[in-house]
């Protein structure tokens, strides 16, 4: 089997997580599994060939877990996206809408050198309202958005319609 359909096959789905209706992709599943974890960053690895990145940017908070380990292996900078009240430094903040309720992010408004070009990461993208919002707050820092890459890409939510203006890129769709 190709190393898509095995990692496609790793990830768990669970019902009515975290409200009735939503399947959850559970990729912890991923996580547990040392060969399913080597397969998983290799589909990142593979995406970012070629690309001239200064930093991964990652939301929480499973994009950290892929975005920290590409960003060590390219040798580039990593810089959290995080949840509200959690940057200790002076932040910038947006807000977006969820799948399921409404939420913000926020970022170091000293992220990133000038003119820093900034790879965006998620585990997931649904409606793309968070990769949205990330990618206004790398903007508002004065760096340039190149990418944003998802393992996951939920096709029928038509998150990549929100991020038509920048070069998305998923790999296991739904
Ligand atoms: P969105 O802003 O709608 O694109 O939602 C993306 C964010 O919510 C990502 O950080 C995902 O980890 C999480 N998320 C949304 N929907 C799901 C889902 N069905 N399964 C797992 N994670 C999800």
């Amino acid at each position: 089997m190709e190393i898509i359909e095995l990692v496609r096959e790793g990830i768990r789905d669970i019902p009515d997580f975290p409200q009735k209706g939503i399947i959850f992709k559970d990729i912890t599943t991923l996580l547990n599994d040392p060969e399913l974890f080597i397969m998983t960053m290799s589909l990142f690895e593979k995406s970012v060939k070629g690309m001239d990145i200064d930093y991964i940017a990652g939301i929480e908070s499973r994009g950290f877990i892929f975005g920290s380990i590409l960003a060590y292996h390219l040798g580039c900078g990593f810089v959290p996206i995080r949840k509200p009240g959690k940057l200790p430094a002076k932040t910038f903040s947006e807000s977006y809408a969820l799948e399921y309720g409404t939420d913000s992010v926020e970022i170091h408004q000293d992220a990133f050198k000038e003119d820093a070009r900034v790879l965006i990461i998620d585990d997931l993208l649904a409606t793309g309202g968070t990769a949205l919002a990330a990618a206004k707050l790398v903007e508002k820092c004065g760096a340039r958005v190149t990418g944003i890459h998802f393992l996951i890409e939920l096709l029928f939510l038509k998150g990549a319609e929100k991020l038509k203006s920048y070069p998305v890129e998923s790999f296991i769709k739904f």
